[in-house]
């Protein structure tokens, strides 16, 4: 025999709810994978629309933000605002317009044509909602010489601002010539009494005022050409072993921390069988941030886009909560 269980929605919706052929509640309106930028914005927009609205990330939040010691060019703060704080700001105003925040990383996400709805596995629980604004960023990548997996967390790292201070008047060395590695670069200056910068070229991708930074820092040595052939240690990392590539000469160096910052990897898995990706692996999606699947929206640096910045990561964080909110209440 069907059961059936009628239930307001936060929008003052009626739905109807099956309680009795396994058929899973739709616990949220709105669920969001990520708690970068462009996800708490989503949640911010979510949760203020009065949409019932969770924020699932690993980590609470914050994202590669909010492991940035100082960002530069977001609107509003001239002199700068810490990547950290400015995302406990995010997630605060999340929570101010009733959206939960939870400790979890999303698993699988499963569309189920059946109902229009999805369901959000966690790990320990699966959760059902109406839509999923999906934006789980990038992951960092990593260099693949020997070594390197064994020295992971044992003195390699991919976050300045979560390890630095562990490296106080030590020698540390930063991989990659991006925004990333320069910025954190001068962070570390902060602790480290020696940075060594390590590029593979004699040009930096980063923009030219974080170059200026780097240049005109006593503590920063760059060797540049270069690259890490392999990293080694005992039961910590102690030393790296780097090539020039213009000469072919390989030097052996003593250093107690190595800092990762190659690029990232989209974060696509859980939603890999629903949506599209370019060659890299990147989400492709619509303007308004929607995908193959209806309900399922994309949002941040996990998409194919130009430009990936937080102030680019909030726009689309907006724009896919808009986009949710239209496509829920089409679909009443
Ligand atoms: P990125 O711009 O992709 O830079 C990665 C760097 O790693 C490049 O310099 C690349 O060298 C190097 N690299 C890649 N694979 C390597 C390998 N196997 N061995 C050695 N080096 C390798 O990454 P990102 O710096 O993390 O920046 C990602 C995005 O976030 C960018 O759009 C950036 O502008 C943005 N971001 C902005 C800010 C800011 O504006 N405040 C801060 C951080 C990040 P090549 O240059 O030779 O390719």
């Amino acid at each position: 025999m069907l059961a059936f269980e009628v239930k307001l929605g936060t929008r003052g919706y009626l739905s109807l709810r099956n309680t009795d052929n396994g058929v899973r509640d739709l616990d949220y309106d709105i669920i969001v994978a990520g708690g970068g930028p462009a996800g708490m914005t989503a949640a911010i927009y979510s949760g203020r629309a009065g949409w019932k609205t969770v924020l699932f990330d690993p980590m609470g939040g914050g994202g590669q933000a909010g492991t940035t010691d100082m960002v530069y060019n977001y609107p509003g703060f001239p002199d700068g605002v810490s990547g950290p704080e400015l995302m406990e700001l995010m997630a605060n105003q999340a929570r101010a317009f009733g959206v939960k925040i939870e400790y979890e990383e999303v698993q699988k996400v499963v569309h189920s044509d059946a109902d229009a709805g999805f369901k959000v596995d966690v790990g320990h629980e699966v959760h059902g909602a109406r839509a999923v604004i999906y934006a789980s960023g990038t992951l960092p990548r990593k260099l693949g010489v020997p070594g390197e997996e064994k020295y992971l967390a044992k003195g390699i790292s991919f976050c300045a601002t979560c390890d630095g201070a562990l490296f106080r008047d030590k020698v540390v060395a930063v991989v990659g010539g991006g925004d990333s590695a320069l910025t954190e670069a001068v962070f570390l200056t902060k602790f480290a009494k020696e940075v060594l910068l390590i590029h593979r070229r004699d040009e930096f991708r980063a923009g030219l005022a974080t170059v200026k930074r780097v240049e005109t820092n006593p503590k920063i040595k760059m060797l540049l050409s270069s690259v890490v052939e392999s990293v080694r240690g005992e039961e910590v990392l102690t030393g790296v072993s780097v090539r020039d590539l213009k000469t072919g000469e390989t030097r052996d160096l003593d250093v107690q921390g190595l800092f990762l910052y190659v690029g990232w990897s989209p974060n696509v898995e859980p939603v890999r069988h629903l949506v599209e990706t370019d060659e890299y692996g990147y989400v492709i999606t619509n303007e308004d941030m929607s995908t193959k699947t209806p309900g399922l929206f994309v949002a941040g640096d996990v998409r194919r886009k130009p430009l990936r910045q937080i102030t680019t990561a909030v726009g689309d964080g907006a724009t896919a909560a808009w986009s949710a909110e239209k496509y829920l209440l089409e679909r009443g």
